[in-house]
């Protein structure tokens, strides 16, 4: 079968073309796991902190991926369609496992890190850990919802966003414009403020119902009481806080954060930035129920991401895209039909 494999840790800037397309063998199931035939695999920016060595993958080659699409050719439900997210398994008997928050656990597995994903034609996994996806959507359409819209359902649950509340945006890709459509269907009163260095966004935030929308750097003249950060960088973390109301939260939902501007953290001012008890809260993984949650909420407020196809092969090119934040919407991989 045909996939794109990371064969080694490398740079983005230096290597445009960091996975290879080979060809290798099917894998073969174990008792409790099924044979998915992939049709579609979303682009992630989490796959450039993999390839970059932020998160890297314990073993070499894998093959990445992990908002796969596809059709149960062996095992359990033969033949319905599925999907798959980055949760692979979890061990299901710590104390985070018992309290609903398997995203936590010491043995948490990634889709497309621990184990081989979807930039594959075919990929296994455990039975219990595919998700069923509604009539609602297409295939492409079902794709993004797997990751960015899940971690994007689990960062507006914990941002602790009302109703009559202002919520910002910190970066406008793949999760945060799923996170606008989302936030504008649970909080129809709820002000929600786009901050974004591509003008492109800018618009594309307006045209979605955002209340205002300007630089990473601009102050939108209104206290926000909660701020979701999808941006790679720290300028942003510090801009936030900023314009955070007293009280606020700010959730960063990013898996690792690059180094280039770590510095401004040094100048952080405590009186101004963090003081009046701000919060500063992580995201990490997301848990079963948080992906079959948010694609039942999503198919009842038909929410449905922008996105951008790309031939199973070209996925270097999608991810080149995404380095230099040519973003419109989610990025797709069309493996078949
Ligand atoms: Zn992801
Ligand atoms: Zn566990």
């Amino acid at each position: 079968m045909k996939v794109m494999s990371l064969r080694k840790i490398t740079s983005l800037t230096q290597n445009p073309n960091p996975l290879s397309f080979d060809d290798i063998t099917e894998p073969k199931t174990s008792e409790g796991e099924i044979l998915l035939r992939v049709t579609r695999c979303g682009v992630c920016h989490t796959e450039l902190d993999e390839i970059e060595g932020r998160t890297p993958p314990p073993q070499l080659p894998v093959v990445l991926g992990h908002q796969v699409v596809g059709i149960i050719e062996e095992g359990k439900n033969e033949g319905q369609r599925v999907g798959v997210a980055w949760i692979a398994s979890a061990c299901g008997h710590c104390e985070h496992c018992l309290a609903g928050n398997e995203n936590l656990c010491s043995e948490f597995k990634a889709t497309g890190r621990d184990v081989d994903g979807g930039y594959a034609e075919y990929m296994k996994v455990r039975a219990e850990f595919v998700h069923p996806i509604p009539d609602a959507f297409t295939d492409s359409e079902a794709a993004p919802l797997l990751c960015a819209g899940a971690i994007g359902y689990r960062s507006l649950r914990l941002s602790n966003i009302q109703d009559r509340q202002n919520l910002g945006l910190m970066g406008f890709g793949g999760s945060n414009h799923l996170v606008l459509k989302l936030a504008k269907h649970k909080f129809p009163n709820a002000k929600i403020f786009v901050f974004s260095r591509n003008p492109k966004e800018r618009e594309f935030a307006l045209s979605l119902g955002a209340a205002w929308a300007g630089a990473i750097d601009q102050s939108p003249l209104e206290g926000l009481d909660a701020v979701i950060d999808t941006t790679p960088v720290w300028g942003p973390v510090s801009e936030a806080l900023k314009v955070l109301s007293p009280g606020g939260r700010l959730v960063i939902n990013a898996i690792r954060k690059e180094e280039t501007d770590k510095e401004v953290l040094f100048k952080l001012d405590y009186p101004s930035q963090l003081w009046m008890e701000k919060e500063i809260k992580s995201v990490a993984n997301v848990t079963r129920q948080d992906v079959r949650e948010f694609l039942g909420l999503a198919a009842e407020a038909n929410i449905k991401p922008e996105f951008q196809e790309y031939k199973l092969k070209d996925a270097n090119q999608a991810l080149l895209e995404m380095k230099q934040g040519k973003i419109h919407g989610a990025k797709v991989l069309r493996v078949a039909e």
